[in-house]
């Protein structure tokens, strides 16, 4: 018994002293910029446009924050060519009536100010603006849901903005061998 109770007591120590927030993807590298230094990192060759072509709207969610970029760099073929907002449950608040107009307002810079003439948007599964697969009860459900909210982000879009071109794209976390993939599915 004396041996357990030193045993929970360990255990409950070490989950106290787990940080709150993200623990499975914390970087051991330090932050490279220190006091009073400046670093430099290059900007895109286009950078001195005034335009760009596409506005991106994706999730916040860290699992795919590189596979967005990938996708819209090299899939998409739209390296330094697109505004990107990341919001969390990407379009979630968009096809909801009472936030619509404040989304709608931060999209709106971006086809006034860099002349926009295409949006891509990416929804994903497992989203916890959505309150995560487990809200939804089954897949079919679920993605039922988001390809339903996706196209209904299309046709808000259209509304407003009828020369506009939108693409709608859903994201799953597939696991392939011992890796964790990020699978897109263009949405028509
Ligand atoms: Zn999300």
């Amino acid at each position: 018994m004396k041996k357990n109770g030193k045993t929970i007591f360990a255990c409950c120590m070490m989950l106290l002293l787990l940080p709150a927030g993200c623990t499975l993807n914390r970087s051991s590298l330090p932050d490279r910029l220190i006091d009073d230094q400046q670093i430099a990192v290059s900007a895109g060759r286009e950078a001195v446009r005034s335009d760009c072509d596409t506005l991106v709207i994706t999730c916040i969610d860290y699992r795919f924050v590189i596979a967005n970029q990938e996708f819209a760099n090299d899939t998409l073929g739209l390296k330094d060519n697109y505004d990107q907002i990341s919001i969390p449950g990407s379009i979630h608040n968009l096809v909801n009536p009472d936030t619509r107009a404040l989304l709608f307002s931060k999209f709106a810079l971006s086809v006034s100010m860099h002349l926009i003439n295409r949006v891509v948007v990416v929804s994903h599964r497992d989203c916890g603006g959505y309150g995560g697969s487990a809200a939804f009860g089954s897949e079919i459900a679920e993605y039922e849901t988001l390809t339903a909210d996706l196209k209904m982000a299309r046709e808000l879009f259209l509304e407003k903005y009828p020369i506009l071109k939108v693409d709608l794209f859903l994201e799953s976390l597939v696991k392939e061998g011992d890796e964790e993939k990020v699978h897109f599915e263009k949405i028509l």
